[in-house]
């Protein structure tokens, strides 16, 4: 059955992004949400533009990250529906939920090992993206537990694409040339790549998900924020140039050992901006994306990394 689709756009507090894009759909008396916005108010912008909650049978998430399933709780409570989303993102949100102290202390330790002042250890633990609705992941029962590509009805299908997150997860209408990417593909700005607890080459992992995506042969894509646009190859092909002019540009910071902190505030990021002038969160995913591209180098070859008084350091194989 042909699928009707619409956009939600819900506003949310991040300043990079303003909005977060949820989608109704519709096929064959099924009712699907994809993601929940960033807390409870968003069910507030969705009966705001004509769609009741309570009508959802399947909540699906893409992915962990707090502008995304903020408001599944709520929507769980008034609608009583299913939730599909990545187990390892699942696993992690609960890890945080049951120790959020603990989650706090090894990131600030990791942080740390990579060079971060450790001045800004409270500021710090203030930036994590995801802590504040971590608890609520104890209360929402989730029933389907993403780990391979499978479907979710005869119409919507899913498939793995780690790399955003762990456990990130694109949801295909395929008989529509449709993909809802989440924050894995999106048109205006590339997602960040950071690091994630025991997970190796999360940039390795994404850019594989990328050629997933690709030989996928879609049309149109459903971004977690802005709105659908087509020629998703040419897209795919830009956010992979983007991270190896990012890669080079990094490999080139290391002409002498530094640190992943060092490096994230010597190197311009989007806009022309500095580690200097970004909020807590923005530097959090900053550094994240320096550590993440730096592993990759790393395994790949192309830096050397060592550990001394503590601090872990990369410096270029090639000088
Ligand atoms: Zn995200
Ligand atoms: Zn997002």
């Amino acid at each position: 059955m042909h699928a009707v689709v619409k956009l939600h756009e819900v506003e949310i507090p991040i300043r990079a992004l303003k909005t977060a894009s949820l989608y109704e759909i519709r096929t064959d008396g099924f009712v699907g949400l994809v993601d929940s916005g960033m807390n409870d108010l968003s069910i507030n912008s969705l009966h705001a533009s004509g769609f009741d909650v309570r009508e959802v049978d399947v909540l699906m998430l893409t992915h962990l990250h707090v502008d995304h399933v903020g408001g599944s709780l709520a929507i769980q409570q008034l609608s009583g529906c299913r939730i599909a989303m990545g187990e390892n993102d699942y696993r992690i949100l609960v890890a945080i939920a049951e120790d959020p102290e603990g989650f706090k202390k090894r990131y600030v330790k990791r942080a740390i090992e990579n060079g971060f002042p450790s001045g800004l250890e409270s500021s710090m633990a203030k930036g994590l993206p995801f802590s504040s609705e971590a608890r609520k992941f104890l209360d929402l029962e989730v029933d389907t537990l993403i780990k391979d590509d499978a479907s979710l009805n005869d119409d919507i299908s899913y498939i793995t694409v780690p790399g955003h997150s762990p456990g990130s997860i694109a949801f295909l209408i395929r008989d529509q040339d449709l993909i809802f990417a989440g924050d894995h593909i999106l048109q205006r700005i590339t997602p960040n790549i950071g690091v994630y607890e025991g997970d190796q080459d999360m940039l390795g992992e994404y850019l594989r998900s990328l050629e997933k995506v690709k030989g996928e042969k879609l049309k149109t894509c459903l971004p977690g924020h802005g709105h659908p646009f087509e020629g998703i190859s040419d897209r795919i092909e830009e956010i992979k140039k983007h991270h190896s002019s990012r890669l080079d540009e990094i490999e080139l910071a290391c002409k002498e050992w530094s640190s992943a902190f060092s490096v994230a505030s010597r190197i311009t990021w989007n806009r022309g901006r500095h580690l200097s002038d970004m909020n807590e969160m923005e530097r959090n995913f900053a550094f994240g994306e320096a550590l993440s591209h730096l592993i990759h180098l790393s395994l790949t070859g192309r830096v050397m990394m060592k550990s001394t008084d503590r601090i872990v350091r990369f410096k270029r194989q090639s000088d």
